[in-house]
């Protein structure tokens, strides 16, 4: 429940391999319904951290992400991963499951402090 941001960029649609304006869901950071691009810097709230999820100046995270409806198929529900190099969302990828979010209880792992 809650808040999340998107994280917007071009992307094959994994039901349809059309290119589409890809959306992918996230909670990390200030949950703030943030829309990002690539390359963009995330923001977080130093007044009210109970609005960040993780904390600022990691130098690599990893984020578990959903795609909403592809606007050509309506195809959703995909899981991706973000990565996330000193708080700057740098590239996505198809999740290979070879992270395990749910043993974490977390939708984010930091892989380098
Ligand atoms: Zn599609």
């Amino acid at each position: 429940m809650g808040l999340f941001n998107t994280l917007h960029l071009p992307a094959p649609c994994l039901g349809c391999g059309v290119e589409i304006p890809l959306v992918l869901q996230f909670k990390y950071a200030e949950n703030w319904q943030h829309a990002y691009k690539i390359n963009d810097q995330l923001r977080w709230n130093s007044r009210h951290p109970r609005y960040n999820d993780g904390k600022p100046g990691s130098a690599h995270v990893v984020i578990s992400a959903i795609s909403e409806d592809c606007p050509v198929c309506k195809h959703d529900g995909d899981d991706y991963l973000i990565h996330v190099y000193n708080d700057v969302l740098i590239s996505i990828e198809p999740d290979d499951q070879r992270y395990n979010f749910f043993d974490a209880k977390s939708d984010f792992l930091v892989l380098e402090q």
